[in-house]
Formats: C-alpha cells, structure tokens, sequence
C-alpha cells in the first residue's frame, strides 16, 4: 500500500473529512460528530472549547492513538484510517508534541533529553552533536545544557519539550496547554516562541484554555462545542461560553 496519499496536490498538512467518534462501551460516547477541518501547511492555529468538548479526542486522532469511527483524516500525506501499525512509529515523526507537564526525562540533562529524541530515530552521532546545540540555541537554552530539569524554571522546562519537539524537524508541532503550568510571564514567552518556530514554516496548533492568550494573539481560533466545530474563524477570539 502506497505510504502517502495525493503527494503535493493540496497544501493542507491536515484535512480531516467528516470526521466523528465514538467511543466503545455501553453507553457508546459520541466525542466528536461531523468534523470537517483542513490546516494549510505553515498555520498557526488555536484549538479551544470547554471541557469535553472534544479537544483530548481530536489531539489523539491526530498523534493516531486512536482511529477515527467515521470519516478520513490525513496528516501530512498519511491516510490514518488505513495506516498499518509498522507505519506508525515514522509517521508520528511528523507531529511533535508538547504537553502541560512537559514530560522530562528527570534524571538526564537538558543535551540528553533533546538527544533522546535523536537517538530514537537512530541519528548519528554527528548529527546529534550538531542538531542538538542548535536547537537549544534556537529555544534560548544554550548555556544550561548540562541542566537537570529540576534546576530548571518551569518555562525553561518548557522550552526543553519544544526543543525536543522540534529537533527531528516535524511539519507540525501539536501543543496541548503548553502554557497551563507557567506564570504569564513564562506563558508569554513561550507563546512568542512558538510564534517564532512557526514563522520558520512549522505548522503550530495549540489547544489552551487561556483566553486571554487567544485573544490577543490574533490567530486562527477553532471552537469545539459538544464534539462539533461551533466557530472557525481567522484572527479569531476565545469564544465566551453561554
Ligand atoms: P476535552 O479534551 O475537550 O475535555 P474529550 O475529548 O476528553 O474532551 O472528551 C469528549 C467526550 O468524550 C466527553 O464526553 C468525554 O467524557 C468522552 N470521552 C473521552 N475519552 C473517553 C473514553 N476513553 N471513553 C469514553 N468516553 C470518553
């Protein structure tokens, strides 16, 4: 079966096509119902709405923990309905992911827990030598790779994941409240790094919470309501809930 699906005939980096789910067991949850999304490749793009509105659900569809129930999503030119488990592994080295708790290795230094990330998909070590560094550059983080994350500011922790992210050069970087550990300060920063990441050509898609954030950011904002796309709007604003 072919890898990829339409090689070049179309920007989106994501499309996701009548898309719903449901989940398995007695009373059958029905999380996300009729979702039709496409996200050009270079976006940056907000994901927002109340809790169990369907954030978690579209976030796990998107990484192919889980398969969609109805509809096709296509993630930088892999079918995931028809992706074979073996496939998995490289096509998540499209997405990198950023979570709330940052997910740090605790008893490796910052060089190594960007290493790791390295490592896994079997770069050399000459590679590593030269990819690692300039990525810690990039995130602001040079001079404390030999850190241990527990010296670490949260916002610095922070900036570790994203490095960590990036360093295999995904097409889309996928953060799920980056921000809901950090003081604004550090929330602000590490907003203005993915700002920045993103003007570099990586697709950036953040679901948060913070209001305050999403308004002023000026973003493209989708809105999800009880499982369906209520608003998806260019520059948009936290919608208020009713
Ligand atoms: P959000 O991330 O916006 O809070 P979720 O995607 O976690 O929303 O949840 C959407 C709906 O799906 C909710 O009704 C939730 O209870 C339900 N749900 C989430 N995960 C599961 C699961 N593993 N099994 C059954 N229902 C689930």
């Amino acid at each position: 079966m072919a890898r990829k699906v339409s090689e070049k005939t179309s920007s989106s980096v994501i499309t996701l096509n009548n898309v719903g789910m449901t989940y398995a067991g007695s009373n059958g949850v029905r999380a996300l119902n009729g979702i039709n999304l496409k996200i050009e490749q270079g976006e940056f793009v907000f994901i927002v709405g109340d809790s169990g509105s369907g954030k978690s659900t579209l976030i796990k569809l998107l990484l192919r923990e889980l398969v969609s129930t109805e509809g096709e999503i296509i993630v930088d030119g892999y079918n995931l309905n028809r992706l074979r488990h073996r496939k998995i592994p490289k096509f998540r080295r499209s997405i990198g992911v950023v979570f709330q708790d940052f997910r740090l290795l605790k008893d490796r230094n910052v060089y190594e827990n960007v290493a790791f990330a390295q490592r896994i998909i079997q770069k050399s070590n000459k590679e590593i030598k030269r990819n690692v560094p300039s990525i810690l550059s990039i995130v602001g983080l040079a001079g404390k790779y030999k850190a241990k994350p527990r010296h670490l500011s949260g916002g610095e922790q922070q900036r570790v994941a994203i490095a960590r992210a990036l360093v295999n050069k995904p097409a889309i970087l996928l953060c799920d409240e980056p921000t809901g550990n950090l003081d604004p300060k550090n929330t602000w920063d590490i907003m203005k790094l993915l700002e920045q990441v993103n003007e570099q050509g990586t697709t950036v898609i953040v679901v948060t919470h913070n209001r305050e954030i999403v308004n002023a950011m000026q973003k493209r904002v989708i809105t999800l309501k009880r499982g369906v796309i209520i608003s998806d709007e260019e520059k948009g604003v936290y919608i208020d809930e009713d």
